[in-house]
């Protein structure tokens, strides 16, 4: 298997050839498909898998393949730690190569000027602490009335963090129909269940 056979285009080929990845890990190649798909996700898989690839990827290329106009967020990526937020955010860019979707992070602990800033400008892609996003909701800086892709990074971290009162304050800001995309290191039956609240018909993955 290569990143070809699982249909990826090739402004984003180039860049997986330029960080010298070979062949998709096993998340990658059971995920890339079902996400191209549409389908939503629920997927037990640890940090160093390659777990960010396998969702920033086909994401790239779903919101590539379908353009808009609108300034607004497409996909929001909440994740538990700012340093998570800014490893996935490099990965972005990393990934989308030269192909002119715009993303940003989002999280606490710095001033917020600069982030609403970037947020005025527009994003694609917003990745998120929920505590800092959830603040920034209720001043009105962040409109998520058209996010189409929802990803749950490291849920059970989150859980974990306590924010799960803010996420499902944050979920209420986002469109029913959309894909989810759900993550998590473990799976015990209160993440289960938290899933469950947000997924439609997931495909369920584990590495
Ligand atoms: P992650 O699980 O997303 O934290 O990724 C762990 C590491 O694997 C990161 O340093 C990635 O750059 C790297 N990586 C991701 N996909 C691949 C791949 N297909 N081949 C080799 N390395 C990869």
């Amino acid at each position: 298997m290569n990143f070809k056979n699982l249909n990826i285009i090739q402004p984003i080929l180039n860049a997986i050839e330029t960080a010298g990845y070979t062949q998709p890990t096993e998340i990658q190649e059971l995920s890339i498909p079902i996400i191209l798909n549409g389908h939503d996700i629920i997927g037990c898989a640890q940090t160093g898998t390659g777990k960010t690839a396998a969702f920033a990827i086909p994401i790239i290329q779903l919101l590539q393949n379908k353009p808009t106009t609108s300034k607004a967020i497409r996909t929001l990526v909440l994740t538990p730690t700012r340093e998570l937020a800014v490893q996935i955010n490099d990965n972005f860019k990393l990934y989308k190569n030269t192909l002119r979707i715009s993303h940003m992070a989002i999280f606490g602990g710095v001033p917020q000027r600069g982030q609403v800033t970037a947020l005025k400008r527009g994003a694609d892609i917003v990745i998120a602490t929920p505590g800092r996003l959830l603040d920034l909701i209720d001043q009105g800086f962040v409109n998520l009335r058209e996010v189409e892709i929802l990803v749950m990074d490291e849920a059970d971290r989150m859980l974990d963090m306590g924010f799960v009162n803010d996420i499902k304050k944050i979920l209420k800001h986002i469109p029913k129909k959309r894909q989810t995309l759900f993550f998590s290191a473990t799976m015990p039956k209160n993440i289960r269940s938290f899933a469950q609240t947000m997924l439609k018909e997931p495909k369920e993955i584990n590495v």
